[in-house]
């Protein structure tokens, strides 16, 4: 069985107090609701990884991770984070290809392929963006760009790393937009993914992998999203600054 996972990304938000409410917050609220079963990672800036670590403590079912690692082993790089560093201080999880960052940072797929072998090579687990802007998305021609996404920097992985990534499928146009993909949309790109990943990897490996979908989901739009097969979860950006929401999401399964 496929693992669910509700991770939210904070972005460039939140001060060190309201990061640690926030997250005193969500650890109360996913014991006392009785949470089981869905993997939650909180993925904040990165000064607050170790202070959030610290609180989330060793509450079962909740990691953190980061939101960019660099694609360099360590050393001169004035401003970057590398992902020994980032493991070192317990950090789990790793959003790497986030729309934001191939477009503002012009993160390309060969550099994206690095910074996964890096992360992988350091035993944090990549959740790997993917998505399509609007424009391709009306040409008709968005599942050959996701897929491409995918092939240019995960596909030079062995099966054993491979099966280590999660995915996250993020239409941009979607994207702290407030317009969601709808669960049908979702659900066949998400059915044309693990159909990609099974040519190159087997249905096995392909059947394991957690799909997630993003782009401004929220509680009213998350128990359809995610009640469709190949919708395994969320990578939740607005909705995770706000605990109530966010759990209600995290709660949006039906197991
Ligand atoms: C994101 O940035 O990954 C995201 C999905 O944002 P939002 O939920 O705000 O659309």
């Amino acid at each position: 069985m496929r693992k669910k996972i509700v991770a939210g990304n904070w972005k460039m938000n939140l001060s060190f107090e309201e990061g640690q409410q926030l997250t005193s917050e969500l650890v109360n609220m996913y014991r006392d609701e009785a949470i089981k079963d869905v993997v939650v990672v909180l993925n904040p800036p990165f000064p607050h990884l170790y202070p959030v670590q610290r609180l989330v403590g060793d509450m079962a079912g909740i990691f953190v991770g980061a939101q960019n690692c660099s694609d360099k082993e360590g050393g001169a790089f004035t401003g970057e984070v590398s992902a020994k560093i980032l493991a070192s201080f317990g950090v789990s999880y790793v959003i790497l290809g986030h729309s934001e960052r191939r477009e503002y940072f012009k993160e390309d797929q060969t550099l994206l392929a690095t910074k996964v072998n890096q992360a992988l090579a350091h035993g944090l687990t990549p959740i790997f963006c993917c998505g399509e802007s609007l424009e391709i998305r009306e040409s008709g021609t968005h599942e050959e760009k996701v897929m491409e996404q995918l092939t240019a920097s995960l596909f030079h992985l062995t099966p054993e790393e491979f099966s280590k990534v999660v995915i996250a499928y993020e239409p941009i146009w979607a994207i702290g937009t407030g317009k969601t993909a709808s669960a049908e949309q979702a659900q066949e790109m998400h059915a044309a993914l693990r159909g990609h990943l099974a040519s190159k990897y087997g249905q096995a490996i392909a059947a394991q992998t957690s799909i997630l979908y993003g782009g401004s989901a929220n509680p009213g739009n998350a128990k359809e999203l995610f009640g469709k097969p190949d919708v395994d979860g969320g990578l939740i950006g607005g909705a995770s600054l706000k605990s109530r929401d966010f759990i209600e999401i995290v709660k949006s399964f039906e197991i």
